[in-house]
């Protein structure tokens, strides 16, 4: 297995040491193959929104898996759960379900080509989509955090030429671009809120601007919402922001820990996914009965609590006390926090595009990370991630994660 992992950044290199193996979850912890327990700010990059082993999503897996594991045929909580999707994303007309994000996001490319006749896709440089062709090139996450801009090799120059990269924010940046190719755009694509450069929260106005350009010169306007749906509010960031795109896609939390994401939007775009229309897209696993079990419980719980206030105050409470306690440690640091998710920047300033988030020092970042680690809260290996926060963390779990930030912005400074 490359590097010891199934996904690039487990791997901890942009931090040092070994990855931590886990062997079992409960609420906001994980324990390892050692027997050490770890405060999660991890949540599996996203998912565990709940927690780990929430018991409304035990009991509806268990009831999953004893009438069986996978048809490949529908089944009725596919059609529940794209009913609940539709309610939390009202501009979700119409969706299908995949399992990855990855998946999600190249299918929705696919359909903006496939609906325009265009071929020029439009992305945020630092943002990150998963890992297809067309969407690696000036990618945030784990390709920021080994392969700097380069990307991926493999991907074909042909693809990478059809590709626009533009700094996040920058509404004249936007404007110029579709003014001089408006014509061949055939798709925006951006996180409304970035996560895979760490956090960054946009102004309304940019996003505002985003759909006013799509819509005058005939392009999609795609909102990933694989990591912020049903975290950063009900309706994900285009619901905080009151912006409605075209296309939307959707991850992580929509699966409750499963392998389960979707695309969806206009009615009369998905009016052209196979086998209404032309543009093919289709999945062995897709709509999986556990996965659909397991979202399912998920967004019930989420909707019965409605957690996103609390979880919004907690996250802008917890930023404030790093803030404070680095001051008093004298390392600097900007802190962008949304509800749920936050990153702990070791640089000065604000942090509003990939330039600005990639003055973070890996070496402060590798500190903190491994002194948080040895005292028991696990943060994402790399300085452009977002670290989580679940509904599982109480009073306890914040006075943990509290009582650990000191020595290890010690150790960062
Ligand atoms: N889009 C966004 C915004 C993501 O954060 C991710 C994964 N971190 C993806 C797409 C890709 O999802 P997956 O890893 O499930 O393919």
């Amino acid at each position: 297995m490359p590097g010891g992992v199934s996904s690039p950044v487990r791997a901890f290199r942009a931090v040092g040491g070994t990855p931590r193996f886990i062997v079992s979850g409960e609420g906001a912890w994980m324990t390892d193959a050692d027997g050490n327990r770890y405060l999660d700010c991890l949540g599996s990059w996203g998912p565990l929104i709940l927690g780990h082993r929430r018991p409304e999503v035990v009991a509806a897996l268990s009831a999953a898996l004893a009438e069986g594991t996978t048809y490949g045929a529908p089944t009725e909580r596919e059609v529940l759960l794209a009913e609940k999707v539709r309610d939390f994303f009202p501009a979700m007309e119409r969706l299908r379900f995949v399992s990855t994000g990855t998946e999600a996001t190249l299918s929705a490319v696919r359909l903006a080509r496939g609906a325009t006749g265009r071929e020029l896709i439009v992305k945020i440089a630092g943002g990150y989509h998963g890992h297809g062709d067309t969407l690696l090139m000036e990618a945030g996450s784990g390709v920021a955090t080994f392969r700097s801009e380069a990307g991926s090799r493999g991907v074909p120059q042909a693809l990478v030429e059809l590709v626009r990269n533009l700094p996040f924010g920058d509404v004249g940046a936007l404007e110029r671009l579709f003014v001089a190719e408006g014509d061949k755009i055939a798709g925006f694509i951006l996180e409304p809120i970035c996560g895979n450069m760490g956090v960054v929260a946009p102004e309304a106005a940019y996003l505002q601007a985003a759909r006013l350009l799509c819509s005058r010169h005939g392009a999609l306007l795609i909102f990933d919402e694989v990591m912020t749906g049903f975290r950063v509010a009900r309706g994900g960031a285009q619901e905080i922001y009151g912006v409605k795109p075209d296309l939307v896609c959707l991850g992580k939390i929509l699966g409750g820990g499963l392998p389960a994401a979707a695309y969806g939007g206009r009615a009369d775009l998905m009016a052209l996914i196979a086998p209404e229309g032309p543009v093919y897209q289709a999945g062995t696993l897709s709509g999986n009965p556990l996965a659909m079990a397991a979202g399912l419980a998920t967004l019930e719980v989420l909707d019965h609590e409605r957690p996103w206030g609390k979880l919004g105050e907690a996250t802008a409470h917890l930023a404030d006390e790093i803030r404070a306690l680095a001051r008093r440690a004298g390392v600097a640091v900007t802190v962008n926090a949304v509800p749920g998710m936050f990153t702990v920047f070791f640089c000065t300033g604000p942090v509003t595009d990939f330039a600005s988030a990639r003055r973070s020092d890996a070496g402060r970042h590798g500190r903190f990370f491994h002194a948080l680690l040895e005292r028991g809260v696990h943060f994402p290996p790399s300085r452009l991630e977002a670290a989580f926060l679940s509904t599982a963390m109480g009073a306890a779990e914040y006075e943990h994660l509290l009582a650990a930030l000191p020595a290890a912005l010690a150790a960062a400074a």
